[in-house]
C-alpha cells in the first residue's frame, strides 16, 4: 500500500474535563488548573486580534499574531502567507496542513488572502 498523507488540516486543542475551558499546548487549565485535559480536534481557524512583526530591522522580519479562536482561547503564532506587515487584525487564519506537531512550532497562514486588496 502507498502510505497515507495523515496530515489533515486542523488543530489538537485540550478541553478541560472539569470546567469545559478549551485551551491549546497548556499542561494545566487556565481557569480551574486542573491537569485532567482532554484531546479535542478543533479546525484551527482562528481571527487575529492583535499583530506585530517581529525583527523589523535584522533582515528576518517575522510576524507575529496574536489568535483567537472560536474555542475561547488565544494563542500568539506565526503568520505566513503575506508579508509580515501585512496580516491585518481580523483575518482568519488557518493551521498549515503538517504543523501541528506535538513537539514543532504550529505556523498559520492567512486563509484569505484577497481580503488585502479590500483593506488596503
Ligand atoms: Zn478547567
Amino acid at each position: 500500500m502507498e502510505p497515507v498523507q495523515t496530515a489533515e488540516p486542523g488543530l489538537t486543542i485540550q478541553r478541560c474535563r472539569w470546567c469545559g475551558t478549551a485551551s491549546f499546548r497548556r499542561l494545566l487549565c487556565p481557569v480551574c488548573a486542573s491537569s485532567d485535559l482532554q484531546p479535542e480536534r478543533s479546525t484551527g481557524i482562528g481571527v487575529v486580534v492583535q499583530s506585530n512583526v517581529v525583527n523589523r530591522y535584522t533582515g528576518t522580519a517575522r510576524n507575529e499574531s496574536l489568535v483567537r479562536f472560536p474555542e475561547g482561547f488565544v494563542y500568539r503564532c506565526r503568520v505566513v502567507g503575506a508579508a509580515p506587515n501585512l496580516v491585518w487584525i481580523g483575518a482568519r487564519v488557518r493551521p498549515v496542513a503538517g504543523s501541528d506537531t506535538d513537539s514543532g512550532e504550529v505556523v498559520f497562514e492567512l486563509c484569505d488572502t484577497a481580503g488585502r486588496t479590500d483593506w488596503q
